[in-house]
């Protein structure tokens, strides 16, 4: 399956079914035993990310892009901490949703904007680009290939994160059976961190930190990279 396939797929899953699935995941409503898993899973990324970016004595003055910032998970607690947040998403759907709870946390601070753009349409140049637990939804060639895009923007740092390979493989069918119904086929790769490290090396970076989360159903692999 090439890019454009994953692609369609995946843009079409989040304005339709993964839409209500991952905005309820992404609330604080009632949902079901392993939606509460991922909640929690994805809870322990979104912190790990906002620590490390928190450590900064320079936030407010940092330029953040949040690629593929489905309903603002990341971006509004950032934006609130006083960074400046450039945050996108290929679903119009997500965006929509994140611009809501933007506003209802955040009010008139327009530290963040939002935009409709898949994350390989972005142009411009950020302090820090960021771009968190959307690399599962693509095969590692095209994983790259995001990857070389993602870095030809950050001046001086990339945090990403993704599902590692090493973890036993039923994983993937377990993750793999969160899509439902007719979306069955958008599936969740896993991808080799070596792979990975060695794509940001290649493009300049060296990795700085390292974190993992992982729940009964949730794993995340966080690499934080920085320009040699
Ligand atoms: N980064 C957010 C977070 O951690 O809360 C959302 C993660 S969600 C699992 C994956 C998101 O990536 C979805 O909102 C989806 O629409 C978005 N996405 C998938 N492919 C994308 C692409 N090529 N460009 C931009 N966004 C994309």
């Amino acid at each position: 399956m090439n890019t454009i396939d994953d692609k369609t797929i995946v843009k079409d899953y989040f304005n339709a079914t993964g839409f209500d699935r991952w905005r309820r995941i992404y609330g604080d409503g009632e949902v079901n035993k392993v939606q509460e898993d991922i909640r929690i899973g994805h809870q322990k990324t979104i912190d790990t990310v906002l620590d490390w970016l928190k450590g900064e004595e320079n936030l407010a003055s940092l330029s953040v892009c949040d690629a593929g910032c489905g309903v603002g998970s990341l971006s509004i607690p950032l934006a609130e901490a006083g960074a400046k947040i450039s945050a996108s998403d290929i679903s119009e759907k997500m965006v929509q949703e994140a611009t809501k709870r933007a506003k209802e946390t955040l009010g008139e601070s327009n530290n963040v904007t939002f935009m409709v753009q898949d994350l390989e349409g972005l142009t411009g140049e950020y302090d820090t680009v960021i771009c968190l637990d959307v690399l599962i939804h693509y095969p590692t060639e095209d994983a790259g290939k995001m990857i070389n895009h993602l870095s030809s923007l950050a001046k001086s740092r990339l945090i990403i994160s993704f599902a590692p390979k090493t973890l036993c493989l039923t994983l993937l069918k377990k993750i793999g059976e969160l899509f439902p119904g007719p979306s069955k086929t958008t599936r969740a790769y896993q991808h080799r961190e070596k792979e990975i490290v060695q794509i940001l090396e290649n493009n300049g970076f060296k990795i700085q930190r390292k974190a993992m989360n992982s729940t009964r159903f949730y794993y995340s692999r966080i690499l934080e990279a920085t320009r040699n």
